[in-house]
């Protein structure tokens, strides 16, 4: 990563909107590095990450095709945290070294790290500056029971692991609020990208 390269923490709650807010950055050329998609790579087939894996905890946590039984795993670790924190010794150097590639490959003028975990996972020391995008829990959780088709007890039990509006609020440096329509949104979104072109540049 070059010296000057600026990175934005874009955070906030399942379904508070910040694929909405970092596909529109997108539009306008801003490279977003995405933390999910990230996690999802370093235990891809022929990586160190899935073989650490493998070997931990056998290859009855490989599909016919190879690649990793999200949903065996999940449930070894799922009320085995030593088990879970053996998982997270393997995935979290890699998902912090990809990360820190990716931002460093980045050359638009800031770049955008997207992660649900941000102030959670310790992802925010990537950041020279964290936007959270806040809704009501109401609308987060009607708009991903929408998205996900997932029912209400599901999203409320994500939600609940998730740090609460409040402190995620104080934890940001500034927030944009997804309660209105989508062209609302986008009108705050393009302040906020003059507002962070500024910031970059200074
Ligand atoms: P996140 O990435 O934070 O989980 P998304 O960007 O996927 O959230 O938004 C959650 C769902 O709500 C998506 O289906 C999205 O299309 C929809 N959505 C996002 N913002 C709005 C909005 N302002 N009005 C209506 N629907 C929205």
């Amino acid at each position: 990563m070059s010296a000057q390269q600026f990175v934005v923490g874009v955070t906030g709650g399942i379904g508070s909107g910040k694929s909405a807010v970092t596909d529109y950055l997108e539009t306008k050329g801003i490279t977003v590095v995405d933390a999910d998609k990230v996690a999802r790579v370093v235990v891809e087939p022929g990586t160190s990450g899935l073989a650490a894996i493998a070997e931990h905890f056998g290859r009855d946590i490989l599909l016919p095709n190879g690649a990793l039984d999200r949903a065996a795993l999940r449930k070894i670790v799922f009320d085995e945290p030593d088990e879970r924190k053996v998982l997270e010794g393997i995935t979290h150097p890699r998902i912090r070294e990809e990360i820190a590639r990716q931002l460093s490959d980045a050359s638009s003028p800031y770049v955008v790290l997207a992660s649900p975990l941000l102030l959670e996972s310790g992802q925010s020391s990537f950041a020279d500056y964290v936007v959270v995008v806040d809704v009501p829990e109401s609308v987060q959780l009607s708009r991903t029971m929408t998205r996900d088709d997932n029912s209400e007890q599901l999203v409320k039990s994500i939600m609940a692991v998730q740090l609460q509006r409040e402190t995620r609020l104080a934890r940001s440096d500034t927030s944009i609020s997804n309660e209105g329509t989508l062209e609302e949104l986008y009108t705050r979104v393009d302040a906020l990208h003059a507002d962070l072109l500024r910031r970059a540049q200074a």
